[in-house]
């Protein structure tokens, strides 16, 4: 029975409650979770930072020592894992094994970072005497790491990678719908000797656990990756207390294909990064911009891909050449996809492909990945979030227009453009209004880039080196005489 981690000890939530987790393949109960409350959350945070003391002071290499041997755990027990991650959040078990694999990556990348975390030396002008500077940096403290469903483990590492190997403390909350892979991880993290406290997790509802760790004096950082309206609400209650805040919130990615695309390249691109995870992603290509020239022999491919997709329980495998793509995560979630894609058709867009429940898929939350075209500019589908497999698609004529509706949103983490014209190459690195341009490549964050958004899609960065600065705070020192 999965348990809250507080101390470094297996605990029941105070109050005795617990909350069903739920297989959206099935609509079967997968487990049984804590449902935590305040009390729960002093507890781990006072842990946390009892145990930043020592923690901070901990020779970086052995930091990296204990990650990476916990890591070695996480990936002997990887099979059983990505069946966990496949029931509890619905993605085929390929995908749970790749979310497990770049977990890892990401965790070694900042492994690899522990003993580079270092600051400066700056010579001093002598008019109030011999002095030299340093920029030292040292860990903020207790962080809190805010996690949703959609990817539970890569978005817990972006989080506790750069936090732990800094050398600060952390308590985790996970999406209530998608704890319990987490569990087991953070599990095999502590197993491999974290000290007691470095690193919790508390589960139970958001407007509960998540705001008493966004309000609580001793948490110094908020790290959260969410919805935008939840990040806003964030925003609310850690901004009185000053708090180091990151939100990584919602996309509507534009995806640009000029007519010297290679094609081939340019709708396998387009299929991954929409059809992913059944769609649930923050990076995924939400609206495509193809040119004229190019619209209809575009159109044609992606429909041949987008037929491939067979819904259907994530551990079962798809008979070539079908694809496996699961449920949503939740009857809501699919309901909000097929509302967004009906207002469009409503308002005179045409469904080229799907959007409909599968035939004899009357338990799980299955919908056919959809195409649609012609939606008006201003329709929800264009202007919201889509989070799951539906597809707007549009032809323009030219580049300025591609860019103008690539930049008509409230959004702005993702954008992408297949060409290689250089010009445009560069037109666009320079003008989508974006945290992140891929050319010629499929939308993924990388561990090595700093990833995130503008405008509604959040403030601050994860991933690469420059995640770290989040968890560091520097301090400048001036050394006067010493002779
Ligand atoms: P939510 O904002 O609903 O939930 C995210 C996390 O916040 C969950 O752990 C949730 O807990 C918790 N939470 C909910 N309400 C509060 C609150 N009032 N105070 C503190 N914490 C709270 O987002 P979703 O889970 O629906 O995730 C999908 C969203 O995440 C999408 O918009 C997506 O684009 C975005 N996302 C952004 C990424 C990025 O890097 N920019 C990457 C991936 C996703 P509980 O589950 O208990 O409600």
């Amino acid at each position: 029975m999965a348990q809250l981690v507080i101390n470094g000890e297996q605990t029941a939530a105070r109050s005795g409650e617990r909350l069903p987790v739920i297989n959206p393949a099935t609509e079967e109960v997968v487990d049984h979770v804590p449902k935590a409350g305040r009390e729960d959350v002093d507890a781990a945070v006072a842990a946390a930072r009892k145990a930043f003391d020592a923690w901070s002071k901990t020779d970086p290499e052995e930091r990296a020592r204990i990650i990476r041997e916990g890591l070695a755990r996480v990936k002997a027990a990887q099979n059983e894992i990505a069946e966990v991650l496949t029931r509890e959040q619905g993605k085929p078990t390929f995908e749970a094994m790749g979310e497990i694999h770049h977990f890892i990556h990401g965790m070694e990348f900042y492994a690899d970072l522990a003993s580079k975390v270092r600051g400066a030396y700056a010579p001093l002008p002598a008019a109030l005497g011999k002095s030299y500077g340093m920029v030292i940096r040292r860990p903020v403290g207790v962080a809190a790491a805010i996690v949703p469903w959609n990817f539970p483990l890569t978005l817990m590492g972006t989080k506790i990678g750069p936090a732990l190997v800094s050398g600060n403390t952390v308590v985790v909350k996970p999406a209530s719908t998608t704890p319990l892979a987490t569990i087991r991880v953070i599990g095999a993290l502590n197993e491999a000797g974290l000290p007691p406290g470095v690193l919790n997790v508390v589960t139970g509802p958001g407007k509960v656990v998540g705001e008493a760790l966004a309000a609580h004096p001793d948490v110094r950082r908020v790290a959260f990756t969410g919805e935008s309206g939840t990040g806003r609400r964030i925003m609310e209650i850690a901004g009185p207390h000053f708090k180091r805040v990151t939100l990584e919130l919602g996309g509507s990615d534009p995806v640009i294909i000029c007519p010297d695309a290679d094609l081939d390249k340019a709708t396998k691109g387009v299929l991954i990064g929409r059809f992913w995870n059944a769609g649930q992603a923050c990076l995924a290509s939400k609206r495509v911009y193809a040119f004229e020239e190019i619209y209809e022999k575009f159109l044609e491919r992606l429909l041949a891909g987008v037929a491939r997709y067979e819904p259907g329980e994530g551990w079962t495998k798809a008979e070539r050449p079908k694809i496996r793509i699961g449920p949503l995560h939740t009857a809501q979630q699919r309901d909000e996809i097929v509302d967004q894609m009906n207002d469009a058709v409503r308002r005179g867009a045409k469904v080229a492909y799907g959007g409909r429940v599968p035939e004899g898929r009357d338990r799980g939350f299955f919908l056919t990945p959809a195409v649609v075209e012609n939606a008006p500019h201003d329709s929800r589908i264009v202007q919201e979030e889509t989070f799951g497999p539906l597809l707007p698609v549009f032809k323009v004529k030219g580049i300025d227009e591609a860019i103008k509706l690539a930049n008509d949103s409230i959004y702005g983490l993702g954008s992408s453009i297949w060409t290689y014209n250089i010009r445009w190459i560069h037109k666009a690195a320079q003008e989508l209004d974006a945290g992140m341009t891929w050319v010629n490549q499929i939308h993924y964050g990388y561990d090595e880039l700093p990833f995130g958004g503008v405008k509604a899609s959040g403030i601050g960065r994860e991933h690469g080196p420059e995640a770290l600065d989040y968890y560091v705070e520097m301090k400048s020192v001036v050394v006067g005489d010493l002779e």
